[in-house]
């Protein structure tokens, strides 16, 4: 059944190269772009992963210009300012991110000013790298844009580069992927190629986080990687929606950890949602789950691999409910959950309190699932 019957889809993707060891084909396609000279930037995390590409990159006619290990959360302006000296002083004609959104995040700001194209090595879900969307933090302010100049030009998907990932990360930046493919089936401006890429793409990486309980092989980290990237191109289609704009909204005003709000949020909205699904859209997301409830195992999930088990243990306080609240309900509806200011809070205080309302019924009446 189709989930959508009226719709616009373009596409606007980077080349993907995907593969255990293709890692060791980024000088080849550094050479096909026609650079020879690139900047490589990670965060301390993803600093060993970055040096083994570099040394794979000094290679004859082709070498690292400089590399930096200083990616930060929320791309502060002041890395930015320091990495276009960088780039000036080196005579770097290209920027390699190996590292999850922060790296990517950093490579993304620097092209925006420079123009120079970007090579991305995700080693985290997060799904930055297929997108066109930057942002940059100054003094507690994320200014974010879309623009062409810093869509990835090659997105080079090594599995083996995950491996280091410590369990945590792994889950939580996986449901953190989930999420772009679930606000992409009720987005309105999804489509049936969308809808279809997302049903496989939460599919996919629940199942590959499921062999997380049973220890990770290396089939579990080719999946989700694999649906890391399903997940990214959903999210570069469609017009996020309240669950973004809400993990968006608590990693502003209370500096929340990016993958665990995400991860936490996810079951409640989708939960929320719910009564706005149509029967195809309800359908696609029950089949990842085995017919299954899909809100009760992304909370099984999150609980898992560590998430704060609500609002309050990210800072939320009881007060700060209502003001949220009001903010989410003044925004512009982009998706078909109910959008009015007294059905958010209800939404916020069960978020509030960690309990998912039950599946059945209208919700949010105090009856819990988990
Ligand atoms: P992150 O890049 O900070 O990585 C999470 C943690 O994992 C960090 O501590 C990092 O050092 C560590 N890490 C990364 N690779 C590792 C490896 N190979 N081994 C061991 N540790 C490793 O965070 P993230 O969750 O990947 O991305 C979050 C950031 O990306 C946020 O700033 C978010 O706003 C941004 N983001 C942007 C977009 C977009 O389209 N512009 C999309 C998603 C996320």
């Amino acid at each position: 059944m189709s989930t959508t019957t009226r719709f616009i889809h373009q596409s606007k993707t980077p080349r993907i190269v995907f593969g255990r060891g293709r890692r060791r084909e980024v000088a080849q396609e550094l050479r096909a772009l026609g650079v020879r000279a690139p900047l490589c930037v990670s965060s301390p995390g993803s600093a060993a992963a970055a040096a083994g590409v570099a040394v794979s990159l000094a290679d004859g006619s082709l070498a690292p210009a400089a590399t930096s290990d200083r990616a930060r959360m929320h791309v502060p302006e002041h890395l930015v300012d320091e990495h276009m000296r960088i780039v000036e002083e080196s005579g770097a004609d290209s920027l390699v991110a190996v590292g999850g959104g922060s790296a990517i995040g950093l490579a993304k700001a620097v092209a925006l000013r420079s123009g120079l194209p970007v090579v991305c090595l995700p080693t985290t879900y997060s799904g930055s790298e297929m997108t066109d969307v930057w942002g940059v933090t100054k003094r507690g302010e994320k200014r974010t844009g879309r623009d062409v100049r810093v869509l990835a030009r090659v997105v080079v998907y090594d599995p083996e580069l995950t491996d280091g990932l410590p369990r945590s990360v792994r889950g939580l930046s996986g449901l953190n992927a989930v999420a772009h493919a679930v606000e992409a089936i009720y987005a309105p401006d999804t489509s049936p190629l969308v809808a279809v890429t997302a049903g496989e793409a939460i599919a996919v990486m629940i199942r590959a986080l499921r062999g997380l309980d049973g220890g990770w092989n290396d089939r579990d980290r080719d999946d989700a990687l694999y649906a890391s990237w399903l997940c990214g191109v959903c999210l570069d289609s469609t017009r996020m929606g309240l669950h973004h704009r809400l993990c968006h909204l608590l990693g502003g005003r209370f500096d929340t950890p990016h993958a665990a709000t995400h991860a936490l949020v996810l079951p409640f909205v989708l939960r929320h949602q719910e009564p706005g699904l149509s029967d195809a859209q309800r359908e696609l997301m029950a089949r990842s789950v085995n017919g299954g409830d899909v809100c009760t195992e992304l909370l099984r999930l999150a609980r898992a691999f560590g998430a704060p088990s609500d609002l309050r243990a990210l800072g939320v306080g009881v007060d700060d409910l209502a003001p949220i609240a009001r903010r989410l309900a003044q925004e512009p509806p982009s998706s078909d959950g109910p959008t009015g200011e007294k059905s958010l809070l209800a939404l916020l205080r069960s978020l509030h309190r960690g309990r998912l309302p039950s599946p059945i019924g209208p919700g949010y009446d105090g009856r819990v699932s988990h």
